[in-house]
Parts: structure tokens; C-alpha cells; sequence
């Protein structure tokens, strides 16, 4: 057998043995760099630094090759699209509670002021805060509460400084005012 032929057959064999094995040393390498990473960038950057013809190298590299740069950079945004999307999700799902939790938190805040230190109607004493609402105390309510509504009332009201003028009211307390209220005009 001569020299050339045997290469071929060693090169064929290499590339058999690599097809095969090929998950596996992706994974290994990609553990190996995981468990090294701040080792190999500071090994990276001192290569850089005693040889800055690597950067140039590399650089000249991408500029000559920009197609197989371009279609690399598109496998890649394809590749981890899932994984992408998995973690938009799951921030923005963060994102959502902390936003209720924080409205909730304004909410019982302005609840508790207007209602003189407690989370309860100041009529009745009644503690659900599902039943608790702001109540413009000289009426005028509907047409700035629907105003106001757009941007909550509670937010504005404690952004305010929480002016006079307004009271936590249960719903029962609430209807019980507004029939008050029709009834002694009619
Ligand atoms: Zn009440």
C-alpha cells in the first residue's frame, strides 16, 4: 500500500469515527467550556494581547467570508430561537406578576390612608378589600372617576400625596350613598 493511499484511508476512518462520535464531543466541548469559561476568555484575551496577528487574522477572516459569516450568524439565531422565545415568556410572565403585585400593593396603600390607617369602609368597618373602593366624598365621583379611571385612581391618588376629599367605602355603603343621593334630590 503506499504512502498516499493509506492517508486517504486514515483520513476516511478519522471522519467515520468523528460522524459517529460527533454529539458526543459537541457536548463534552460544550460542558468543557461551561466548566472553564473564566480560564479560556482570560487565556484568550493574553493571546490576543501577545499576539495581536490572531485579531487581524480573524478580523481579515470575517471580512473575506462575510456569506459564511452571515449564514453562521442566521443558524445561529435559528438555533436558539426556541430557547429565545422560551425566555421572552418567562420574563414577561415575571414582568406581569410584579406589575399586579405592585398595583395590589398601591391599591391596599390608598385603601388603608383613606381608610383612617385601616383596610376597612369607614361607615361600617367592612375588611374585604374585594368590596373596597374610593368614594369622592362631595359627589362629582362618576365623571372624575371616569377620567381618572384611564391612569387608576389609586395610583393617581397616591402620586397625588392623597388629597382630602375622598374615603374607602364597602360597595354596600357605597349604593347606600348614591340612593341617598337620588333620593333627596328627587
Ligand atoms: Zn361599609
Amino acid at each position: 500500500m503506499n504512502n498516499q493511499k493509506r492517508q486517504e484511508q486514515q483520513k476516511a476512518a478519522d471522519k467515520r469515527y468523528y460522524q459517529k462520535h460527533k454529539e458526543e464531543k459537541r457536548a463534552y466541548s460544550q460542558r468543557y467550556y461551561e466548566e472553564h469559561r473564566e480560564k479560556l476568555l482570560l487565556q484568550r484575551r493574553k493571546d490576543y494581547q501577545e499576539h495581536p496577528e490572531i485579531k487581524e487574522y480573524q478580523t481579515n477572516w470575517r471580512r473575506t467570508h462575510k456569506e459564511q459569516v452571515k449564514e453562521a450568524l442566521a443558524k445561529c439565531y435559528q438555533k436558539h430561537a426556541e430557547k429565545r422565545r422560551q425566555y421572552a415568556f418567562e420574563h414577561r410572565q415575571k414582568n406581569i406578576v410584579a406589575i399586579i403585585e405592585k398595583e395590589r400593593q398601591v391599591k391596599r396603600d390608598t385603601l388603608i390612608h383613606y381608610g383612617n390607617g385601616k383596610l376597612a369602609c369607614v361607615k361600617c368597618g367592612f375588611e374585604d378589600i374585594r368590596a373596597l373602593s374610593i368614594d369622592h366624598i362631595n359627589g362629582g365621583g362618576a365623571a372624575h372617576k371616569r377620567y381618572i379611571n384611564n391612569i387608576n385612581l389609586y395610583r393617581w391618588l397616591k402620586k397625588q400625596g392623597y388629597p382630602m376629599g375622598y374615603q374607602t367605602l364597602c360597595m354596600n355603603c357605597q349604593f347606600i350613598k348614591e340612593r341617598t343621593i337620588v333620593i333627596s334630590v328627587l
